[in-house]
């Protein structure tokens, strides 16, 4: 009935970048903007999602298209193009940083050039940080272990295994996720329901590593995995291969994060069982009002309505945080009608 949905197709990506100057302490007056991307390999969103989004939003905002820069997870990398793009004049920066602690050091090398900075998605824990928006990450655990909690009695009439895959402890998100995910799962290992075998975080998010550690876990338990919380749908793409290579797909419960095509397409074949959709356009306007409120010289606080979060150096930052919401084969039109991913896109190779 999911590929009754499948049908014509249409696609409207854009993208653009070009460099300018300008620059005015406090972002005040400000159309050069500099966006420093994380990595490619864990996702596909941050190319195929985020970089055309605010590339639009933000050409939008101030007249002028913003600078990208990708770190492929390279946390000095990401250090050499902040500073490629403050010497090109980037008079406001929008981080997501590889790694949230390192890229401290790029918010106080902009401070001291009066430019501020917007964390993208992933907190960078610095109390000079100007602004963060992304959404609430613990919450986005929080619908991943529910689900889990909802479902897992009809994958564990063998066993009661769980497997946990986070992303990478460089990045604040992956923490949050995981603990939200704890929420809800850890009373059922306190009352013995589930048993937890495997719990690492992941450097890099990388999905190949995904794979081993899911064999690695597999091969540990003699194939004896019931429940896999994986935590996005690049890692479970990579579980599900583990799966298959045994015959266990379909099997075992298999969680994600992204709404990406590939893992959308893995619920509707039944072999991942949930994903999160994260509106990565709200999260992109979000930041493209705030980059215009900077450069306009107006109130901020009207973006960020007193939200704050707070940083591990003691730092209270202005937030924009928006809202998870739990995909599975119930309502993965959710996505279609949003327009995050097109019929032609979700329905090509099923
Ligand atoms: C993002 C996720 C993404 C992951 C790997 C996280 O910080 O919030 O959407 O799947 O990074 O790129």
């Amino acid at each position: 009935m999911l590929l009754a949905a499948c049908g014509n197709s249409n696609s409207g990506d854009n993208t653009g970048s070009n460099t300018g100057s300008g620059s005015t302490a406090n972002g005040k007056g400000c159309k050069n903007v500099g966006v420093l991307l994380p990595e490619t390999a864990s996702s596909e969103r941050w190319d195929s999602k985020d970089r055309p989004l605010l590339t639009d939003a933000i050409t939008k905002a101030v007249g002028q298209a913003p600078q990208f820069y990708n770190a492929e997870g390279d946390a000095t990398k990401q250090q050499n193009q902040a500073d490629t793009a403050l010497t090109k004049g980037a008079c406001i920066l929008v981080v997501a940083p590889f790694d949230g602690q390192a890229a401290a050091a790029i918010v106080s090398k902009a401070k001291s050039r009066g430019v501020p900075v917007i964390a993208y998605d992933r907190l960078i824990q610095s109390k000079d940080l100007n602004y963060y928006v992304s959404f609430d990450n613990v919450k986005v655990g929080e619908l991943q272990g529910q689900y889990i909690v909802d479902h897992y009695k009809d994958y564990t009439k063998n066993g009661t295994n769980l497997v946990m895959i986070n992303g990478a402890q460089t990045d604040n998100n992956a923490i949050l996720f995981r603990q939200g995910a704890l929420n809800k799962l850890q009373p059922l290992v306190d009352a013995k329901s589930l048993t937890k075998v495997y719990d690492q975080y992941t450097p890099a998010w990388d999905n190949d590593k995904a794979r081993t550690e899911m064999d690695g876990a597999l091969n540990a338990q003699n194939g004896n995995v019931q429940i896999a919380y994986v935590a996005n749908d690049g890692m479970a793409n990579s579980v599900i291969a583990a799966l298959k290579a045994k015959q266990l797909n379909g099997k075992v419960l298999v969680t994600g994060q992204d709404a990406t095509v590939a893992g959308l397409q893995n619920i509707i074949l039944g072999d991942q069982m949930m994903t999160v959709y994260k509106a990565i356009s709200k999260e992109a306007q979000a930041t493209a009002d705030l980059v215009k409120a900077i450069s306009d010289g107006t109130d901020t606080a009207g973006v960020t309505n007193g939200a704050t979060t707070k940083t591990a150096d003691g730092g209270s930052v202005p937030s924009v945080l928006e809202q998870p919401v739990a995909i599975d084969k119930t309502n993965v039109k959710t996505v279609l009608d949003d327009n995050y991913v097109t019929k032609g896109d979700l329905c090509k190779g099923l």
